[in-house]
């Protein structure tokens, strides 16, 4: 990217909010993934449209992250812009059972919000660490809920730059994707309609879910979670344990012992390493069970 493009940018966003050459693995929950060619973190969404104009403008690449809690960036890190909506996005407002929120906040803040207002629905959502925009555009799910449950609409920024607002019905929700899986849209804010129900008995549900995940998750590790998707009739970790790959490492990535659905970082692992490692589990469990792992996160930039 060139100096009056940087220049532009930081015009603006301003100078702070602007970081060149940043690592990736400072904002993956993997800890791997090379630098970004510019790193921006806007304010609102008026700074926020001037800058994806720019970038069409500009005919520069933008790709659009939350908490970066399922990619998994090249250890060649990403040619052009990464936007990360974050805290700074992330109002939120509460009117009787109804919530509405910017998509930069945590779901951890967003089900604590909504527990202490006595409203239920994101119980299931308080564990996962991910954005209320990562969690829309991945139909984000766990323990029987899911984000499609609780949305009434999304609103958005669509190619056009136009800000747009669609219905739960219009949002295509579906395991693990929604209407915006593989578009290049910005995902604003979004409301959710919950139910009444006792602080307490949210908190106690809250608390057991949290005991279930520290139970069976390595979270003690750098993941982004479940590596690969739920095949049809399968489960993943199932199959990936019956093939004897616990533990099956690279480097400093591997099959976590504690869950084999997950690939972990233990330290010091690249994007390489991981990458080897999923592509050998896919590669056993087709040979063995005839079964095609796919991934749940997303490889983004160049290997
Ligand atoms: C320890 C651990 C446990 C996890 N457990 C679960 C679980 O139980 N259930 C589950 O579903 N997931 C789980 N995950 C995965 C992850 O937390 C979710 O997929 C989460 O919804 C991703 O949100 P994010 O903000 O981190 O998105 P990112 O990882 O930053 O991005 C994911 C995708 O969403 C897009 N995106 C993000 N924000 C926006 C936006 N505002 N507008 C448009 N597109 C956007 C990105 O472009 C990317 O394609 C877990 C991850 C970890 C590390």
């Amino acid at each position: 990217m060139n100096n009056l493009a940087v220049t532009m940018v930081r015009g603006i966003v301003g100078e702070s909010n602007v970081k060149l050459g940043e690592p990736m693995s400072a904002h993956t929950t993997f800890r791997v993934g090379g630098p970004a060619e510019i790193y921006i973190t806007p304010q609102n969404t008026s700074r926020l449209i001037a800058l994806v104009k720019l970038f069409k403008q500009l005919n520069i690449k933008y790709y659009i992250i939350g908490n970066g809690s399922n990619l998994l960036v090249g250890d060649k890190g990403i040619k052009g812009a990464v936007i990360e909506i974050g805290k700074d996005m992330s109002e939120i407002h509460i009117s009787g059972d109804t919530i509405t929120s910017g998509s930069g906040i945590l779901l951890s803040k967003l089900a604590n919000s909504a527990a202490r207002n006595g409203l239920s629905g994101l119980e299931f959502a308080s564990g996962i660490p991910g954005s209320l925009g990562g969690a829309v555009y991945m139909n984000a799910g766990a323990y029987g809920g899911e984000m499609k449950d609780v949305i009434t609409s999304v609103t958005y920024l669509d190619d056009e730059c136009e800000v747009r607002t669609i219905s739960a019905d219009a949002c295509e929700f579906g395991y693990r994707r929604s209407f915006f899986t593989d578009k290049n849209y910005v995902i604003l804010s979004a409301e959710m309609r919950l139910k009444y129900r006792s602080m307490k008995l949210i908190m106690d549900d809250i608390k057991e879910l949290t005991e279930k995940r520290v139970t069976k998750q390595p979270v003690d590790k750098a993941s982004a979670g479940s590596t690969f998707k739920r095949p049809e009739g399968h489960f993943a970790a199932a199959l990936i344990e019956q093939a004897g790959l616990k533990g099956y490492s690279v480097g400093g990535a591997s099959v976590s012992e504690k869950h084999a659905g997950f690939v972990v970082n233990n330290g010091g692992a690249t994007a390489a390493d991981v990458l080897e490692v999923i592509r050998h589990v896919q590669k056993t469990v087709l040979e063995k069970d005839r079964v095609k792992l796919e991934t749940e996160v997303k490889l983004i930039g160049e290997f």
